[in-house]
């Protein structure tokens, strides 16, 4: 694999041809390596900001913020970048923080993510921009993309959580009430409910929702038609998934995967892989028109 190393990374953030500088299948690092952007040209942008194994003694640890360390979802990552590879001949936009969530929390605003620290703000700024440069290239190339930032719980109901920005108390509002934009607005997946084509609550849990797709493939989620109403505790979409959702013409959400039988062992997370493309190639076309083609990636008229 060629590796680039990229000092010029922030001076990028503020440049507005960032995206055209980076070439598919390259892999690019900011400053000492603790973010890692591998560069991609389908229309599909992936984070994990939880999953870094490393302790820089450069890097303070943070005394106030949440630590928990979200095991095997860089290796996660990976493995859905070489499925997506595999099935595509294409590459998706994978960005990660090899550091652990100690010393920085790249799904957090920049004064809890790096404490006030120089060194871990520069990092924080890199991870971020690294993702502004992957929309971008895919906004360039398609018109518009899809998001995902990738994370793992804890919690005893082990399924998929999606998070789209409501609380789980907002799904158990009457349809007609779910379906008002004043809720929709609110959430990772407006620009797909702005449409029109297909109700919000459909969107959220009806045969083609992203639930339903993953829950096809043998992986329970919520919301889904398998549980519409998530339980508590669940988590509801952080920094990262409103942040990079709510860019123009980008769509996306958050998944908080369990672990046992998706990140636990490489054949799991393999299977994992393979079911995510299958439901965002079903997903992608449905909703955004945008295909996942086995000889390419493309429009869905061509
Ligand atoms: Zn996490």
């Amino acid at each position: 694999m060629l590796v680039v190393r990229c000092f010029f990374v922030v001076a990028l953030a503020f440049s507005s041809s960032a995206a055209e500088t980076f070439t598919p299948g390259r892999t690019y690092f900011g400053r000492s390596n603790y973010i890692e952007y591998l560069a991609g040209d389908l229309p599909f942008v992936l984070s994990a900001p939880h999953g870094g194994r490393e302790k820089p003694a450069e890097l303070p640890d943070r005394e106030k913020g949440t630590f928990a360390f979200d095991t095997n979802t860089q290796e996660l990552a990976r493995a859905i970048r070489d499925e997506f590879i595999a099935r595509s001949g294409h590459y998706p936009h994978i960005i990660i923080s090899r550091v652990q969530r100690r010393k920085l929390d790249c799904n957090r605003e920049i004064v809890e993510a790096a404490a006030g620290h120089k060194l871990a703000e520069q990092s924080w700024n890199e991870y971020h921009a690294f993702i502004d440069a992957a929309q971008k290239s895919v906004v360039a190339k398609y018109g518009k993309g899809f998001f995902i930032d990738l994370h793992g719980h804890g919690h005893k109901d082990a399924r998929l959580e999606l998070g789209l920005g409501h609380n789980a108390d907002v799904y158990a509002k009457p349809d007609a009430e779910l379906n008002k934009p004043d809720i929709y607005e609110q959430s990772t997946l407006r620009l797909i409910a702005r449409t029109g084509k297909i109700s919000y609550t459909a969107l959220l849990r009806g045969p083609t929702s992203f639930g339903a797709l993953m829950e096809k493939q043998g992986f329970p989620a919520t919301p889904s038609p398998g549980k519409p109403v998530p339980g508590t505790p669940y988590f509801n979409g952080g920094y990262t998934a409103r942040r990079h959702s709510a860019v123009e013409n980008f769509a996306g959400l958050q998944i908080e995967s369990n672990s046992k039988g998706v990140r636990d062992t490489e054949a799991n997370r393999k299977k994992f892989a393979t079911a995510l493309f299958n439901t965002l190639k079903t997903y992608l076309d449905a909703h955004l028109g945008l295909k996942l083609s086995d000889n390419g990636a493309g429009r869905s008229s061509q």
